[in-house]
């Protein structure tokens, strides 16, 4: 099996990795980017984008990933759709094996996002961004004077259920337990705000709706009574997985599962470095994606010049 050489590849296609791309490729390094089987990360999960710089008139997720994606491709990024299966860190250059072949990178920028959890639950699927969203930020919008709920009981979904309030007429928290795990100021805010109610010891079974979200049914799960709950909106903000089982044991992880960086760019391994929501456990939006994915080309530009490491673009 042939191996392919490449002075810098870059593992994920979501804002971060393409964004990393499109400035690896005009430093004329010529990257090699491993999108994915599912590609173009969180973005590909919403419909309508209003809070991407540039599109006024707003874009739809979807239809933007496809703008980065030609960008990095303009400038000489190779693309390859299928997943590194494995990642060898310790001996230079660093080795990646996809299912169609070997690849060694004298640098690996890690873009390969953190994955919001679902449910699980009949109708979740079919009636994603159709009032079933993972982010009050991107869809909030959407749902003025609506009945809003949200479920979880951490941190995220208190600061979604704060948020939501400022369009929602009514927003309404379902948690599994009778007590929240955030901490002690949001979840005091979430109590003293007049347009947020609670439905404890309860989880969402299903959803419903024919286009879009209608009704949320319900289970407590003390004492296994059901009802349904009329709801125009879901967010669903129960936490999120890095993507990093691939790393582990090579790349510093915390105890969730995400790179640990000092600065955001570098990790534990001089050459390899992080971009995106894979480390930033705060503000996981599409734009502080891209934004961390040019700071990660800019320090491999900069790393291959100190390190020695040869400018070897991809080997025919
Ligand atoms: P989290 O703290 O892990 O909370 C997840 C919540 O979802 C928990 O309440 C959990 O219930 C619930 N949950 C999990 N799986 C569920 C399921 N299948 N069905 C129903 N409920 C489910 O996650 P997070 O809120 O995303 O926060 C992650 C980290 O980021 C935390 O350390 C948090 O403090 C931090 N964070 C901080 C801020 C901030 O400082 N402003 C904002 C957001 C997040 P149980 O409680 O029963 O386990």
């Amino acid at each position: 099996m042939s191996v392919s050489h490449h002075a810098v590849a870059i593992i994920g296609s979501g804002p971060a990795g393409l964004t990393a791309a499109i400035y690896a490729a005009r430093a004329n390094l010529a990257p090699v980017l491993f999108a994915g089987y599912t590609y173009g990360g969180q973005l590909m999960l919403t419909t309508e984008v209003e809070n991407f710089p540039g599109f006024p008139e707003g874009i739809q997720g979807p239809e933007l990933m496809e703008h980065f994606r030609a960008q990095a491709e303009r400038f000489g990024t190779v693309i390859h759709n299928v997943d590194v299966t494995r990642a060898d860190f310790s001996a230079r250059p660093f080795r990646l094996w996809t299912e169609d072949g070997e690849y060694t990178a004298d640098t690996v920028i890690v873009a390969t996002g953190a994955s919001a959890r679902w449910l699980d639950v009949p109708g979740e699927a079919r009636l994603r961004g159709r009032g079933v969203s993972t982010c009050a930020t991107c869809d909030g919008a959407f749902f003025r004077e609506k009945h809003i709920v949200v479920v979880g009981g951490g941190d995220s979904a208190m600061e979604e259920a704060l948020f939501l309030t400022r369009f929602g007429k009514q927003v309404t928290i379902v948690h599994r337990r009778d007590a929240f795990r955030a901490s002690k100021i949001m979840v005091d805010r979430v109590h003293a705000h007049p347009s947020i109610a609670v439905i404890w010891n309860s989880e969402v079974t299903e959803i419903g709706g024919e286009h879009l979200t209608e009704r949320l049914h319900l289970r407590n799960v003390v004492t296994g009574a059901t009802s349904i709950l009329d709801a125009d909106a879901l967010f669903v903000a129960i936490g999120h997985d890095p993507n990093t089982a691939l790393f582990r044991g090579q790349l510093e992880l915390d105890a969730a599962g995400y790179i640990v960086s000092a600065d955001g760019v570098t990790t534990n391994i001089p050459g390899v470095f992080v971009a995106g929501d894979v480390f930033d456990i705060r503000y996981k939006q599409a734009i502080t994606a891209a934004g961390s994915g040019c700071k990660a080309a800019l320090e491999v530009e900069k790393y291959l010049e100190t390190s020695g490491a040869e400018h070897a673009p991809a080997l025919a």
